[in-house]
């Protein structure tokens, strides 16, 4: 099994580390032939997702990659990765890979304030020590997009098919479980 982290901008070194201490072979993307290599499931770290989007579309990956998560590739996306996920944003009119079912709201917890840490539920996995940062939460799930997670009455997490999202950073603590689970999804 080997996964593919988009390494072009913010925090895909840190979900490399994970899928080490997890013993999961693993390559990054940065141009478009690295997308001819083969993988099994795909990263979109945190970062900003201004920056990335607009990086996939002028080196030409994003028909690509918008076409692998279609045809039911395994993406976990973090934070700025669940951004450019999203079928819409509801501050912003600009959408990116639009494969979720989902409303995101970009900076949700305000651009200053938007670091916080907390310990909350997942579906499936028990209490997470959930990391945010100047992170999105999901104002409305579409379709059969399924809640994981929820942090004072936002959502944080959700899952349709192949597709995990998260506003928060599991690559930034020691917790394995997200990207365990994930996995299941190969
Ligand atoms: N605020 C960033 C964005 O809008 C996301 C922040 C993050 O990935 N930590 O893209």
């Amino acid at each position: 099994m080997t996964v593919a982290v988009l390494a072009l901008q913010g925090a895909f070194a840190e979900h490399e580390e994970m899928l080490k201490k997890l013993g999961v072979e693993h390559f990054q993307i940065r141009q478009k032939c690295d997308l001819e290599r083969p993988f099994d499931a795909l990263i979109l770290p945190g970062g900003e997702s201004t920056v990335q989007g607009k990086l996939m579309r002028e080196l030409d990956m994003f028909d690509t990659i918008q076409s692998q998560i279609k045809n039911g590739m395994p993406v976990l996306a973090t934070c700025a990765g669940a951004i450019l996920l999203a079928q819409q944003l509801s501050n912003d009119a600009a959408t990116h890979l639009a494969t979720l079912p989902a409303v995101v709201r970009r900076n949700a917890y305000g651009r200053q304030l938007g670091s916080f840490s907390v310990d909350e539920q997942i579906e499936g996995i028990g209490t997470f020590p959930m990391r945010f940062i100047r992170a999105p939460y999901i104002e409305k799930v579409l379709d059969d997009t399924k809640v994981l997670a929820k942090v004072d009455g936002n959502i944080v997490m959700v899952e349709n098919k192949n597709q995990l999202a998260m506003s928060f950073h599991p690559e930034l603590t020691s917790d394995t479980r997200i990207h365990e689970m994930f996995l299941k999804k190969i």
